[in-house]
This record gives C-alpha cells, structure tokens and sequence, in this order.
C-alpha cells in the first residue's frame, strides 16, 4: 500500500475517473519541462527532462492532494547544443505552442492555476514570453513558471569552482546523483577543459551583454565545469533547497 507521504496525482498514470476525482481537490497542475541535448559524454541526453519530471514528481508528493503533475515537455531550446549529435531541439514558437495547447486542454477540465517546474536554463526566455503573452490573452488564469535550480542559487554559489555553469558540471552532475541516477555513466565521468577564448565567453558573456554560443565554441564534449567533484550530498542540498522555496510558494498560490 502506499504510505500516505508517498501519494501523488501522476496525471499519466491515471484512468480519466480517477483524474475527475482527484480534480475535486487539485487546484494547480505543474507542469515540468526539460530538454533532449548532449549533457557532455558522462550523463545522458535526457538528463534536464529527468531532473525535471522527478523533481516535480517530488513536489507533487509534498503538496498532494492540491496538485497534480502533467507529462513532462521532454524537449526544449536546446539550438545552441546542436553542433553535438543527438541534440534536438523545439523552435521557439513550437514550445510556446505545446504550452499553450496544453494549458488550453487543462482549462477545460476546470483548472485555473499553472505552474512550469523548468529544467533547462535555455526555455527561460521562451517561458516568460508565455507567461506574457498568456496574462493578455487569457487573464482570469494564473500561471507561473520556475527555473527551479535558481531556488538553490545560495548553495550553488557555496560549492562551485572556477568556471561551474551549471551544464553537465559538477553541480548538475551531483544533482543527478541524487534525482535521477540512472542518467549518470559513471565510467565516463571525466574532465572537459574549456576552449581558451576568454574574450567571447568569460568577459562578457556573464555580462548585461547578451549573445549565443554554441557549445561546441566555449567546450571540447559539453560540460562547462568539473564532474569529477559530484557527489550526492551537493545534489541533496540543492534539490531540498528548492523543494522547500517551492513548495512555500506553491501553497501561498492555492491560498491568494
Ligand atoms: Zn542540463
């Protein structure tokens, strides 16, 4: 039997009554996006779709039976990773669609409040161009969305070296550890020096200055950041970390 800790409202594993039921209570469906882009050669290339979907999952536990999770959005921005085989990537406009639709198919089974649970830093500019475009549109729903790593900001900023920015890192690397280990090919866990071109990418990409680069400019295999560091109880403290900011969130939303 379950334990009453470990319920969930897991939309895809659910029967359309069961659903009806559960909507009784749910007020918030999360909604998590990840991406399908090369993570270096140590993590596989579902890494920001895993994290995202069991982080969310997670969340939903703790905040049952207020909110029920989607199906995650398994593929994001991911242009700037496409020089490295495997890579796919939406346009803009196709994610901003998928969103839509499925906020659209929410709505009409009564729900009124949203919240994207992102796992990939680079459906960030696409999610807040939603959120605009959604309060013009459609103001009687509220709708937010997390990039839910920066929850945990203070603790990434305690443990990460020179040059950590958050992709197939050390950082990423220990979150996985913790949420989704079976993303990790441990055996290839090694380290990937960045290309010395400090003009394009230390100096001013960290800046107000915006540009895109692809991955394949700034790394040799796709990490940006050291690997070999990872361990669990980074990954543990991060994912915690956001839970609790999240979930202090979630319920301020169900209550205003
Ligand atoms: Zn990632």
């Amino acid at each position: 039997m379950t334990k009453e800790r470990d319920k969930a409202y897991i939309m895809s594993g659910m029967t359309w009554d069961e659903v009806e039921r559960a909507l009784e209570k749910v007020e918030v469906a999360l909604i998590p996006v990840g991406s399908h882009e090369q993570h270096s050669l140590h993590l596989t290339q579902n890494c920001d779709t895993a994290r995202a979907e069991n982080f969310t999952k997670l969340l939903a536990k703790r905040l049952y039976p207020k909110v029920i999770m989607t199906p995650v959005i398994n593929f994001g921005l991911s242009e700037h990773h496409l020089s490295f085989p495997g890579t796919i990537s939406l346009s803009p406009e196709t994610l901003k669609s998928l969103a839509k639709d499925i906020i659209f198919s929410l709505k009409q089974h009564g729900l009124r409040k949203f919240v994207f649970v992102n796992g990939h830093g680079g459906n960030d500019s696409v999610l807040n161009v939603l959120l605009s475009e959604l309060k013009r549109e459609q103001p009687e729903l509220e709708v937010a969305y997390v990039s839910y790593n920066d929850l945990a900001q203070e603790v990434v900023d305690e443990y990460k070296g020179e040059g950590e920015a958050v992709h197939a890192c050390m950082i990423e690397t220990s979150e996985i550890m913790y949420l989704a280990p079976e993303v990790l090919k441990k055996d290839k866990t090694h380290y990937d020096q960045r290309k010395d071109i400090p003009y394009r990418y230390s100096k001013y990409n960290k800046g107000p200055i915006k540009r895109t680069l692809d991955f394949a400019e700034v790394t040799e295999k796709g990490a940006l950041g050291d690997p070999r560091k990872a361990n669990i109880e980074i990954g543990e403290e991060m994912v915690e970390t956001a839970l609790n900011k999240l979930a202090d969130f979630i319920n301020d939303f169900l209550a205003n």
